[in-house]
């Protein structure tokens, strides 16, 4: 199984199963309801984790939640610790809503506070950090292979973080910053009162997790820097080695007029959900390769509709078997840089029902092989039109049959009455 690397930038093979295969894949700052862009790496996440075990790796993800921030407390002056519990409530629920199970440890950040402190005090006590006036700060200058991940000269490194007169070097960034007024939520530690920065939370977490070495580390593309070089920075200061293959999922873009007009550019996974349901919104994550940008429009998210469709038929239809090496031209399009359209485009051509569904079942599209259960106000309908086409009446039938479709379903005729057929 090979995938590409962001720190060696080539294809790197993974270890022969059973591993370990041991992921850390970057998870919300909870201060909001998620964007939809949110969604990639944890459906990344989730499908590699689930591929890896049909393999027979022992394969474990961890996907964390932010909940101490400066955007928490931004969003709710004095109510940060409420806010993000409520947002964390509302990530639970729409990324469960995806139906693709959970990561075996979802780890949050206040409540990791002691590992994160402890983390600190090593840098502190090896030199790589410092503390100023209850500010502590990486010294990046000690670390010379700093700016390996994103490729990045030490010398030409702009952190992009607030400038601070306290930073010795500007190019250093903080772990931990003191409080300030306002702020509702801090922990004690020997340097002051305060909260932990973003990179060091994330080293420690994933390190609490799976001690100083790892498979992969997982995240969106915009996290290449500062997030996961200073990660890397932190856990390797003090000779850890830290994750070996870095995945990096490409963003999402809008370019569909509508919904642009209707909700901004920022469209939540709760209103995709509810829009368009999850199997369409995992058909096209699935339709685009991880590396590269999805483009999110109304066309878009129309051809995945019609996708799911076309499985729809598939099991409606009989199942017939697919030529020989089927399933290892699937596996094999997976093995490669997990290449998920590559795979889709294969299922298309299948009409195997079993085999169909134990490769949808590791997307967490099983469903595709039932039907969806149908209104009861389209289940009378159907029902009267049976009764009607039993009496002859082949009018009333027809009406009938017109009505349905109005509700955005078909009925269809089969051996033992009717079925009710979606017709998105
Ligand atoms: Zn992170």
């Amino acid at each position: 199984m090979q995938l590409y690397n962001t720190l060696t930038r080539r294809l790197d093979e993974l270890p022969a199963p059973p591993g370990p295969v041991r992921m850390y894949f970057c998870g919300p700052t909870v201060y909001a309801r998620a964007h939809v862009g949110n969604a990639r790496p944890y459906v990344i996440g989730m499908w590699l984790h689930s591929w890896l075990r049909s393999r027979g790796y022992e394969a474990t993800l961890v996907h964390n939640i932010t909940d101490v921030n400066d955007k928490i407390y931004d969003a709710a002056p004095g109510k940060s610790a409420e806010l993000a519990a409520r947002a964390t409530e509302w990530y639970l629920q729409d990324t469960g809503d995806l139906g693709l199970g959970r990561p075996d440890r979802m780890p949050q950040a206040t409540e990791s506070i002691p590992q994160i402190v402890h983390f600190i005090e090593e840098l502190i006590a090896r030199d790589f950090a410092y503390a100023r006036e209850g500010d502590v700060y990486f010294r990046v200058a000690r670390y010379p292979d700093y700016g390996q991940l994103s490729g990045q000269r030490l010398d030409q490194v702009e952190q992009g973080e607030e400038p601070s007169p306290l930073k010795e070097d500007p190019r250093d960034f903080a772990l931990w910053k003191a409080t300030k007024p306002g702020e509702d939520t801090w922990w004690d530690a020997s340097w002051g009162r305060g909260r932990p920065g973003w990179h060091i939370e994330c080293s420690a977490m994933a390190e609490d997790a799976f001690g100083p070495v790892f498979e992969i580390h997982g995240g969106g593309i915009d996290l290449v820097f500062p997030h996961h070089e200073n990660e890397l920075a932190q856990s390797r200061a003090l000779g850890h080695p830290f994750a070996q293959l870095w995945m990096h999922n490409g963003l999402l873009e809008f370019t569909g007029e509508k919904m642009a007009k209707s909700v901004g550019n920022v469209v939540t996974l709760r209103e995709a959900l509810d829009e368009w349901g999850r199997e369409t919104l995992l058909l096209l994550f699935l339709g685009s390769h991880w590396r590269k940008p999805m483009d999110f429009s109304d066309e878009t998210l129309a051809a995945a509709a019609a996708r799911g469709q076309g499985f729809r038929e598939v099991f409606l239809g009989p199942s017939e078997p697919t030529p020989a090496g089927a399933w290892e031209s699937f596996e094999a399009a997976l093995e490669d840089d997990f290449n998920t359209p590559q795979a889709l485009a294969l299922l298309h051509e299948w009409r195997d029902h079993e085999l169909l569904r134990r490769a949808l079942d590791l997307f967490g599209l099983g469903s595709l092989a039932e039907l969806p259960e149908a209104p009861a106000d389209v289940v009378d309908l159907a029902q009267r039109r049976q009764r009607a086409r039993a009496e002859r009446d082949f009018d009333e039938a027809d009406r009938l049959r017109a009505e349905i479709e109005s509700h955005g379903w078909e009925a269809r005729d089969v051996a033992d009455g009717y079925q009710l057929v979606p017709r998105r």
